[in-house]
């Protein structure tokens, strides 16, 4: 096994007050390029957890104490931190995530870009002076921070989700417990490494990984945890909502999605199709605002997925670690076994492969870049989340119609359409199902603007202006004899 242990952002252990602590009981990290074991970290369960509850309790008064400017400094100086150590970083998440370094590189400026936006949006946490009822009094609306918080996180954007959440419960004054997925976990405790190193005290945040059912019953029992932010499936998201009801703690949910791509008879192709690929072929798919179903117009069809089928046949599959990669591997077999099961599925129903539609001949985790033409909404892909490099291509003939099939989802994440019709333009928007819709643009991920689903999406918004509210609870203060 290769080790960094002279790496202080190399961390293996659970953190709890500031120290990392080991475990005699542990878990692999893998790297889904190679199958090697990257690091074998503590396998926290319940008893970590508590502990870390406690630290987090222990830290939150002092932390609520520090002026919001005093609060700014500390994140800025994370943010300028995390910059500072970008290739590290990014060559760390690679290795455990799979992505091509450049992406990783993208990723970790995007995590950053979080914490300087919150290190801003700290001094702002306002409240509101309301007119009297009664002469001689005040009215005051206050914001507090929430308390305790615990942030749980996905394997596909290690660094970023995290970030999305700890740069507005610290702007906040909040402290918490984080749970980063175990696949990834290496890149969430280098964060936290640089956190500490920037000035945010011992205890304020604290980190376990490992046996998540222990870990989640932990969480979800405590009293003292009065906010739940989790970024991860629909499924996990709805069994921690039933279970946040217990002590009422206040949720956000970032889910899964379904996210339709339309492409009108009068878009520029050229953008729509490299749209398509950017959109679709990053991080190997598993993305959440990926698209699970491009709609082509059928005057348009058949340019369109030629097209598409000749970019993606040149993108370059590989270790994200080997320069000129575009594509790396999935995360794990599982991965890989449901990408299978969806395009078998189509090509059983009548999909055609217009390219790819197998393991990549570099085996292990590697599935080729792949467009499927024909396909119904009948199939698994157009109903579950594909999570993987496949590009399912439906054909529609009006407006009406592919509205109301692109809504035909629980979901309601992400959408994107093409057009140049202005008319059309502000119709398919107010008609789209979704929290987030790109127009003409395949990109919604930004930390300047609210990022958050609708239906079966999630709950709350995350970035922008909105972010730092859901961590901050309101008190009025009714004032008289004044
Ligand atoms: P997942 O739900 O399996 O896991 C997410 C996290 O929750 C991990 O840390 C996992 O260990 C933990 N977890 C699993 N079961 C749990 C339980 N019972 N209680 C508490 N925690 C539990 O999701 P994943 O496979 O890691 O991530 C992929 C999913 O995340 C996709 O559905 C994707 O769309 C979604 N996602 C959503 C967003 C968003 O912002 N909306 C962003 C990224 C990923």
């Amino acid at each position: 096994m290769q080790t960094h242990q002279n790496n202080e952002l190399f961390q293996t252990g659970y953190l709890v007050d500031g120290i990392w602590k080991t475990l005699d009981s542990t878990f692999d990290v893998v790297n889904p390029a190679t199958g090697e074991v990257i690091a074998s970290v503590a396998k926290a369960g319940r008893e970590q957890t508590e502990e870390a509850i406690a630290a987090a309790a222990k830290a939150f008064p002092g932390w609520r104490a520090q002026t919001a400017k005093a609060r700014s400094a500390i994140l800025y100086r994370w943010y300028t931190l995390i910059i500072e150590h970008k290739r590290e970083l990014a060559r760390l998440m690679t290795r455990e995530q799979g992505k091509p370094l450049k992406e990783s590189e993208g990723e970790v400026e995007y995590a950053a870009s979080f914490i300087q936006w919150f290190a801003e949006e700290a001094k702002r946490a306002n409240g509101e002076i309301i007119p009297p009822v009664k002469p001689g009094s005040r009215i005051l609306a206050t914001r507090e921070p929430i308390g305790v918080v615990a942030a749980i996180t996905p394997w596909n954007f290690p660094m970023a989700m995290l970030t999305r959440k700890l740069g507005p419960a610290l702007a906040a004054g909040c402290t918490g417990v984080i749970k980063p997925a175990n696949n990834t976990p290496l890149s969430a405790f280098a964060l936290l490494t640089l956190a500490k190193r920037a000035g945010v005290p011992d205890g304020v945040l604290n980190a376990v990984a490992g046996n998540t059912a222990e870990i989640s019953e932990a969480i979800m029992a405590s009293p003292v945890v009065r906010k739940i932010s989790f970024t991860g499936s629909t499924s996990v998201g709805k069994t921690l909502v039933r279970n946040a009801a217990e002590t009422l703690k206040k949720v956000s949910m970032e889910l899964g999605g379904n996210a339709p791509y339309i492409v009108f008879d009068d878009a520029d192709i050229d953008a729509a199709v490299a749209g398509a690929v950017a959109n679709k072929f990053r991080n190997a798919g598993q993305v959440c605002v990926s698209v699970n179903r491009f709609y082509i117009h059928e005057a348009i069809y058949d340019t369109f997925t030629h097209r598409l089928a000749e970019a993606v046949a040149a993108l370059k599959v590989g270790n994200g670690m080997d320069d000129g990669v575009t594509v790396g591997p999935l995360i794990n077999a599982a991965a890989l076994e449901k990408v299978r099961e969806h395009v078998e599925d189509a090509v059983a129903k009548g999909a055609k492969v217009l390219t790819g539609g197998a393991p990549h001949a570099l085996g292990g985790n590697f599935w080729q870049p792949t467009v499927l033409g024909d396909c119904s909404d009948g199939m698994k892909l157009a109903g579950e989340e594909t999570f993987g490099p496949v590009a399912a291509c439906f054909r529609f003939t009006s407006e009406e119609e592919v509205i109301t099939r692109a809504n035909n989802t629980p979901y309601g994440l992400a959408a994107y359409f093409y057009t140049q019709n202005l008319q059309r333009l502000f119709r398919v928007s107010a008609a789209i199902e979704s929290g987030m819709v790109g127009i003409n643009e395949c990109a919604v991920s930004t930390e300047l603007g609210p990022f958050g689903g609708v239906k079966e999406s999630g709950l709350g918004r995350e970035g922008s202006v909105l972010g730092l509210e859901e961590y901050l609870q309101v008190k009025t203060l009714h004032i008289g004899g004044l």
